[in-house]
């Protein structure tokens, strides 16, 4: 038996994957653009066996690529294409939730949690667990602490970072870190889980998380509003932050986007025409059933029409219409991907760039690829913009990309330049690296490097992703 094989000592046969038919789905990333030739997939059930796992792959100088729901944006759960010899560790078995404790507001789940059974876990007594975005059904805790995971409640909550107490690691030698408390202060040195968190595999395996839960939702109202631009959609984000509820979802969308739902989507209906160039899609919320939401939505969409921020307003009736206007918003991604090739960024500026973005953005499109029909949807309330530049119906990918390479670097370029970010909540993965070389701070690269020589000196922790 070699070595490799050996491993089913340790996770039993069955949790050895080593047929090219089992290795296939791991070997491919969510969008299909990037292929590895791991040489097995790896499923312990606990973290000793991660550890004894990690210690033997080292032993084999086999580098490790974790991976949680594999629906990452930026390819960091495929092995690099040509990358030294790798295997992929799958935590989909680490998938129990060992406490929870209301009164602590807090929540202890381990790695290959679905995000979505998390918040079921939270709701099951009386809490909220509240990140929430399209591949919630999928994607899983570490997976969501790795990307440092962001969503349509970031303005809220924050991103996944803000949600964690502590962490439990698996380290490139197989040691263990126990920081897996729940206590809201401790100043005892350096913040180490924030290293791990965002750290998308590069520095260790997180094989639990202490996260941080909130009250339940007790009064929530959404609504789905026509907008002349996006500087009207400022106007509105503000009114509503001012209005007194929380404002935990403030979605823009070009009417293209809604466009593209209508069309792709399966048992989706729009709450209004799609005659406005912009939509935006709100949630306010309050934990109490006193607060009187709707008249807080109803008042304060009523000043926004008049000051001519809204043209048109529809508010959700029912739950059922509510979870209607958030399936359009989360089906988007995947209407998007049927209607043909498009390049895609994940860029962020400051809430008041959001409309200089936008009219700089559109500008250069049209003069640069004026047979490209550009889209732009995101979580306006946080600055995080996704602009997309589809390609001329009938026009394959390869092609596309090959006349439109220019429009990531340069959409990267004028975020940075408003003060924003080009990575602002998938990550950098294999996709990214480009990026980083050209607009990360040189010494914030040269800390990065320290640190992951520190950690992981014989680079065997997903090679190939996020540094350049
Ligand atoms: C339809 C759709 C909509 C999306 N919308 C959003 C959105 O609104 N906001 C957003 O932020 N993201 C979004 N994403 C991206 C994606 O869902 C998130 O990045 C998610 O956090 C990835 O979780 P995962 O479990 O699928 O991770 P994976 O894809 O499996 O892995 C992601 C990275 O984390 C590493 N990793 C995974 N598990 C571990 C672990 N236990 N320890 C160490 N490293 C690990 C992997 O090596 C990889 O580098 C969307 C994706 C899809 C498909």
């Amino acid at each position: 038996m070699d070595n490799l094989s050996a491993m089913a000592d340790v996770i039993g046969p069955a949790n050895l994957l080593l047929s090219a038919d089992d290795i296939a789905p791991y070997a491919v990333d969510w969008r299909g653009s990037y292929r590895g030739t791991p040489e097995a997939v790896l499923r312990p059930g606990t973290t000793a066996e991660v550890s004894e796992l990690v210690k033997r792959c080292a032993a084999e100088g086999l580098a490790i690529v974790p991976a949680g729901g594999r629906t990452g944006l930026s390819g960091g759960a495929v092995p690099q294409a040509n990358g030294p010899r790798s295997v992929v560790l799958s935590l989909e078995r680490l998938n129990r939730i060992r406490d929870i404790d209301p009164r602590d507001f807090s929540l202890v789940a381990e790695a290959g949690c679905v995000v979505q059974n998390v918040q079921q876990a939270a709701a099951d007594v009386g809490r909220l667990f509240p990140i929430q975005w399209g591949a919630q059904g999928t994607a899983q805790i570490g997976g969501m602490l790795s990307t440092n995971a962001g969503g349509i409640r970031t303005l809220r909550w924050g991103n996944a970072r803000e949600l964690v107490l502590g962490l439990e690691v698996v380290l490139p030698d197989g040691r263990v870190l126990d920081d897996l408390r729940r206590v809201r202060k401790d100043n005892s040195g350096y913040a180490l889980r924030h290293l791990f968190i965002g750290g998308e595999g590069t520095l260790g395996i997180i094989t639990a998380a202490a996260l941080r839960l909130q009250p339940a939702l007790k009064r929530v109202e959404t609504a789905f509003v026509a907008v002349p631009s996006p500087d009207a959609a400022l106007s509105l984000f503000s009114r509503m932050m001012e209005s007194g509820a929380d404002v935990i979802a403030f979605e823009l969308c070009q009417r293209f986007c809604m466009e593209m739902a209508a069309k792709h989507g399966v048992g989706l209906r729009m709450p209004l025409p799609l005659e406005s160039p912009w939509f935006v899609m709100l949630e306010i919320a309050a934990a109490h059933e006193s607060v009187p939401l709707r008249a807080i939505m109803e008042d304060t969409l009523g000043a926004a029409m008049e000051a001519g921020e809204v043209t048109d307003a529809a508010i959700a009736e029912s739950d059922a219409q509510r979870l209607g206007i958030w399936k359009i918003r989360e089906d988007y991604p995947e209407c998007s991907r049927k209607d043909g090739p498009a390049i895609g960024t994940d860029t962020s500026v400051p809430v008041s760039a959001v409309p200089e973005f936008l009219r700089t953005i559109e500008r250069e499109m049209k003069d640069r690829w004026p047979e490209g029909r550009m889209s732009a949807i995101g979580h306006a309330g946080d600055g995080n913009i996704h602009v997309s530049l589809h390609a001329p119906p009938g026009m394959d990918r390869p092609t596309w990309v090959s006349r439109a390479a220019e429009m990531e670097p340069l959409v990267n370029a004028v975020a940075v330049s408003l003060g924003g970010s080009f990575s602002a909540e998938h990550g950098i993965g294999q996709s990214k690296r480009h990026a980083m070389a050209t607009h990360k701070n040189p010494l914030a690269m040269e800390l990065m490097r320290t640190l992951k020589n520190a950690l992981d000196p014989d680079g065997r922790m997903n090679p190939g992703k996020v540094l350049p």
